[in-house]
C-alpha cells in the first residue's frame, strides 16, 4: 500500500499515508506506538534496548491498515549486534 498507493484487499486508491500510530499509557497519555529490539534482552539493566516509532496506511475505503517501522535499519543494527553477543 505505501509503494503502490492501492488497497490490496479492496483496490481502493483512496490511501491515507504516514497516519501517526498513537498508543494509549497510563491515564490515556498519548504516545507514539513504537516497536523494540534488545542487543542483550537478557540483561538485567543494560539491555541495548533501540526503538522505532510506527506509521501507518490507511485504506480510506475498507478501513485495512498497513503498519511500517520508521527505522527499521536502526532495528536490525541491534537485531544483528544481538546475535553476535550469543556468539
Ligand atoms: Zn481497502
Amino acid at each position: 500500500m505505501k509503494s503502490t498507493g492501492k488497497c490490496p484487499k479492496c483496490r481502493s486508491t483512496d490511501i491515507l499515508a504516514n497516519v501517526k500510530a498513537v498508543d494509549r499509557g497510563h491515564g490515556d497519555a498519548g504516545r507514539h506506538f513504537s516497536l523494540a529490539v534488545f542487543a542483550d534482552p537478557d540483561a538485567f539493566v543494560f539491555t541495548g534496548e533501540e526503538r522505532s516509532t510506527v506509521s501507518a496506511w490507511v485504506c480510506a475505503a475498507c478501513g485495512y491498515v498497513e503498519f511500517y517501522a520508521n527505522s527499521p535499519d536502526l532495528l536490525k543494527q541491534v537485531r544483528e549486534e544481538s546475535l553476535r553477543r550469543k556468539g
